[in-house]
């Protein structure tokens, strides 16, 4: 059953001189139980798709169009108050990266969390929330003991399973996860991911897994969906998607990522870079890099269409 239903979502950001349009046209489902990657360089819109998702954009930012339907409502429609009471912490919920950046270094974790938890639900004792905080921690696999540390006794790995316990306090039925395991050194990356992996099956939770590395993805992920200057170019199944990517895009990335099983071989990088998006090309917004540009895609932006089963792309090479 379809929990997430994102149609169109157009955020823009207001600069001195003009709109930055950093997501525009973005479209995917997500539904109980199932995790999808976003991926994409940096300055593509992944970090403000999670943003917008939740409305915390900064006060610049702000969604032009489009919808965010979870279960019966329209989150763009919503009031801060109705944002507050339903949806934020207890809808959809946010693991930022660095986990370190979001907890407050003068208090103990056990506060934090149980400020949080009685901040969105209205009538939970002091004594409650502790005793969640507790159970919140055994199951990210800490000691409930350690909860009433400060931040900074907590090693990275930790802090991770802290900042995860916190995103859970509230039961949402969403967890976006934007760049977990950046910060973390490889076998700690490997735990945390376990960890999500192993919640979203006990919970049956929807993840939204925001990431530049495609092995994090291939590991972790049902569905993988692909961000170019602002806009989804790819979105599939993953082992579809990594099997047979359809957008060049997609392939460029896909082969620049090293694999330790293939000959020892010169990497390679997608030339160019990404466009302004204060003045974005046109037609595809991929053209200026793209080997295979013709003259429709200087002209015409390619709409997301279905070429293979629960696999679609946007590119006019797939359309003709
Ligand atoms: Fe390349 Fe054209 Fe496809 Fe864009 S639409 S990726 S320019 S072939």
């Amino acid at each position: 059953m379809t929990l997430l239903n994102v149609q169109n979502l157009t955020t823009y950001y207001q600069i001195r001189r003009g709109f930055v349009r950093a997501v525009e046209d973005v479209s995917f489902s997500l539904e109980r139980g199932e995790a999808m990657g976003l991926a994409g360089e940096s300055g593509c819109g992944k970090t403000t798709v999670a943003l917008s998702l939740l409305k915390i954009l900064p006060p610049n930012g702000k969604i032009v169009r489009g919808k965010i339907l979870l279960n019966d409502l329209d989150v763009v429609k919503l009031s801060e108050s109705e944002l507050r009471e339903k949806i934020r912490w207890k809808a959809i919920s946010l693991i930022f990266q660095g986990a370190m950046n979001a907890m407050n270094p003068m208090y103990k974790v056990e506060d934090q969390i149980v400020e949080a938890i009685r901040l969105h639900e209205k009538g939970v004792t002091k004594k409650e929330a502790k005793d969640r905080v507790a159970k919140l921690f055994e199951m990210v696999g800490l000691e409930p003991e350690r909860a009433k540390g400060y931040p900074h006794e907590f090693s990275g790995g930790m802090r991770q399973r802290a900042m995860i316990a916190m995103a859970l306090a509230c039961n949402p039925s969403i967890l976006i996860a934007d760049e977990p395991s950046t910060a973390l050194d490889v076998i700690v990356q490997a735990q945390v991911l376990k960890l999500l992996d192993e919640l979203k099956r006990k919970l049956n939770l929807a993840i939204i897994m925001i990431s530049h590395d495609l092995s994090i993805i291939s590991e972790t992920c049902d569905k993988l969906a692909i961000m170019y200057a602002g806009r989804i170019v790819e979105v599939g199944d993953v082992l579809s998607v990594f099997k047979k990517p359809l957008h060049p895009y997609t392939q460029g990335l896909i082969a620049a990522f090293p694999s330790i099983y293939a000959p020892k071989q010169e990497m390679s990088a997608i030339p160019g870079s990404p466009p302004n998006l204060l003045n974005p090309p046109k037609g595809c917004r991929f053209a200026p890099r793209c080997n295979y540009s013709m003259d429709i895609c200087l002209k015409e932006s390619p709409s997301l269409i279905e070429a293979d089963k629960n696999h679609f792309v946007a590119c006019h090479l797939v359309h003709k």
